[in-house]
């Protein structure tokens, strides 16, 4: 069976559920083998997770350098020239869609980009915020593919996990080095793209210091706080954590929004989520259409009411 890569999302020996997902997806194209690339001794603390979801074999790259990018691109290049791929498998992120496209530019390589699905015909594309389906094949050898966070159903399978060391070639003509790393901190919330329960709040938010109304009961949920570009660009909360076309896209099992209309631009980034509840004073708001439960109500009355029921039951 064709053998399909998948380069391994971690950090600090967790593995992102977004790899879960790129196995799982994998496993329709042919045998997935995970690529990990990171500090001597990673690969250690992810391989059962990798085998638990499927990785019949698992290439191990091991580097010092703090800059991963370039080293990741350089593996999965020469592991495309050796073992000849079906398809490599990335996740959508900053460094994935930077690392792809010069992948594919080294590997001379079709590129699906921001894919929903993948089968052996081809991939899937979620388009114009979610308005219409697009079915893409790629014309060359071993395509590079990246898929969407939250696309993909996670499916355990057991994998072999064979473990090859894979040398990480030397940089040539570099103009400029990664010193060193510092992760941004996100406090003790689940990261927005990997969390189950996301609370966003939207410009009905109103000021920066009233954000603590989304992250209070986003605390009560153990949840991760999200925001419309409308609250980012109003300087409510910092950009990272925005959700939409342009921001992150998320699949969580309960996306709240607190005070956010519904735009669709908004709704591409979140519109997959498994149960949708929405809070805002304007029963006309588009997000009511997509919403599973919907309060038409002040969030400042709303989201307080809710944060003590949850708190009240959880003790
Ligand atoms: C190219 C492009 C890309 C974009 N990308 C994104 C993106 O990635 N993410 C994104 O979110 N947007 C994006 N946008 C912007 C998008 O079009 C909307 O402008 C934005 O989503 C609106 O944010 P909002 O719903 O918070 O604000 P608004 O549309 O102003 O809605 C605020 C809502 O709050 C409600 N409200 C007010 N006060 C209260 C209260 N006290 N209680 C309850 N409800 C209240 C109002 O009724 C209203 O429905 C993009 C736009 C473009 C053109």
């Amino acid at each position: 069976m064709a053998e399909v890569l998948v380069l391994v999302d971690h950090l600090d020996g967790e593995i992102k559920k977004s790899t879960f997902e790129l196995l799982t997806a994998a496993r329709a194209l042919g045998e997935p083998s995970a690529v990990v690339v990171g500090p001597a001794g990673s690969a250690g603390k992810l391989s059962e997770g990798l085998k638990a979801h499927g990785a019949a074999k698992i290439y191990v790259a091991e580097t010092d350098s703090s800059d991963f990018l370039t080293p990741q691109v350089s593996v999965l290049a020469s592991l495309v020239e050796s073992k000849d791929p079906a398809a490599v498998l990335i996740g959508v992120s900053a460094d994935g869609k930077e690392i792809a496209g010069r992948l594919a530019i080294r590997t001379n390589s079709a590129l699906l980009g921001d894919v929903v699905g993948v089968s052996p015909e081809g991939a899937t594309h979620s388009v114009f915020g979610g308005a219409f389906i697009a079915e893409a094949k790629a014309n060359t050898a071993h395509p590079v593919i990246t898929l969407r966070p939250g696309s993909v159903e996670v499916e355990q399978a057991d994998g072999a996990g064979a473990e090859e060391t894979v040398e990480v070639p030397a940089a040539s003509g570099r103009s400029a080095t990664v010193q060193s790393r510092e992760p941004v901190t996100g406090g003790d919330r689940p990261e927005l793209t990997e969390a189950s329960v996301i609370v966003s709040g939207g410009r009905g938010v109103g000021s920066a210091e009233q954000f603590s109304v989304v992250e209070g009961l986003a605390d009560s949920l153990g949840a991760a706080v999200g925001a419309s570009r409308a609250a980012v660009d109003s300087g409510f909360y910092p950009h990272q954590f925005q959700v939409g076309q342009t921001g992150k896209t998320v699949s969580p099992q309960l996306y709240i929004a607190l005070g956010i209309s519904g735009a669709i631009q908004h709704r591409a980034g979140m519109q997959t989520s498994k149960t949708i509840i929405a809070v805002n004073k304007d029963p006309e708001a588009p997000i009511f259409e997509i919403a599973d439960f919907g309060v038409v109500g002040d969030l400042f009355k709303v989201a307080p009411q809710l944060q003590e029921e949850v708190t009240k039951r959880k003790s």
